[in-house]
């Protein structure tokens, strides 16, 4: 356990949301920059991506953590699809691609308007099957997260992988770097964190004057985003992967840990961890486990709170 982990309780309510009597345990560590993790219940396993080692890595309570997969095409956000394959964003490979049970790789989204797309970073998936995935330039920028190339779009879109056309659309076209992105229970609102702040592993200063929030729009007939408006500006560093528990309380990285907000943006708490946070999901046995990638590491937390996935 990392002896500088503890909680941060703003409002009163937090303190029923995660078990503060037990401090964030640190799972392994050993990795350069954790990212994308997802549960996999049926083997009570964690994967997640260590982007930098273009590699990624499995975890669970009895093996510990091991190589999943080296190379990796430098992989980033992962999620379950509704059959249980492993959807993944590819920083290498500049796609999104559905792994299969016996290794077969089908590509999802490469390409938008016959230009590669910049380096797919993380994804979400809804009832109705649709991918939304964020686009920002990180795994182009350098070499040190996948291959260094110039934009062909030259702009990080958010798009929307239609289930029955395969077909994408632009769904949001002005953020500066799109990042983690996570939809209410009922699906009516979707979260979107723009880390512009932070250009990435080559130049990983701050810049106070570039987006570091989290943008909430109306999901109109499943299809399209309107009534854009800021929900939350996240202090310190950026808010990168999120996610909406089923009351509608949205978690998200930051580089102190963990935050958590309210549905009218009142900060409730935090875990507080040594290491920049990346991304969260919740897993682990009843789904009420938060995993959290933290730089090096893999921290871990017991809430009573469930993803709002869950209920679909
Ligand atoms: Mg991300």
């Amino acid at each position: 356990m990392a002896p500088e982990a503890s909680y941060q309780i703003a409002e009163d309510a937090f303190a029923g949301f995660v078990d503060t009597d037990t401090l964030p345990e640190q799972l392994c560590t050993g990795c350069i920059w954790t990212e994308g993790p997802v549960w996999f219940d049926e083997t009570e396993t964690l994967l997640f991506s260590d982007i930098p080692n273009n590699r990624m890595m499995q975890w669970n309570r009895v093996a510990g953590a091991s190589e999943f997969l080296n190379p990796a095409e430098f992989t980033n956000g992962h999620i379950r699809d509704h059959d249980g394959h492993l959807v993944s964003c590819e920083h290498g490979g500049r796609r999104v691609i559905r792994r299969l049970a016996d290794g077969t790789v089908e590509v999802i989204a490469d390409k938008y308007d016959g230009k590669r797309l910049n380096s797919p970073n993380d994804l979400v998936m809804t009832s109705d099957g649709a991918i939304w995935f964020t686009d920002p330039p990180y795994g182009i920028a350098s070499s040190v997260e996948g291959y260094e190339a110039k934009s062909e779009l030259g702009v990080n879109y958010v798009f929307r992988v239609d289930p029955d056309t395969s077909e994408l659309t632009i769904v949001a076209d002005d953020f500066d770097k799109p990042n983690g992105l996570a939809f209410s229970a009922d699906e009516k609102i979707l979260y979107i964190a723009d880390s512009g702040a932070i250009n990435g592993a080559s130049d990983p200063g701050f810049n106070a004057g570039a987006p570091h929030h989290i943008r909430a729009f109306d999901v109109v007939d499943g299809r399209t985003l309107a009534n854009s408006r800021l929900f939350v500006d996240i202090k310190p560093g950026v808010p990168d992967g999120l996610r909406v528990d089923t009351e509608g309380f949205v978690w998200t990285s930051a580089a102190d840990g963990v935050h958590c907000y309210a549905p009218d943006s009142t900060l409730y708490g935090k875990i507080l961890l040594p290491e920049v946070v990346a991304n969260l999901t919740f897993g682990g046995p009843g789904g009420t486990t938060i995993f959290i990638a933290a730089s090096t590491s893999i921290y871990t937390v017991a809430t009573t709170r469930h993803d709002a996935k869950s209920t679909r």
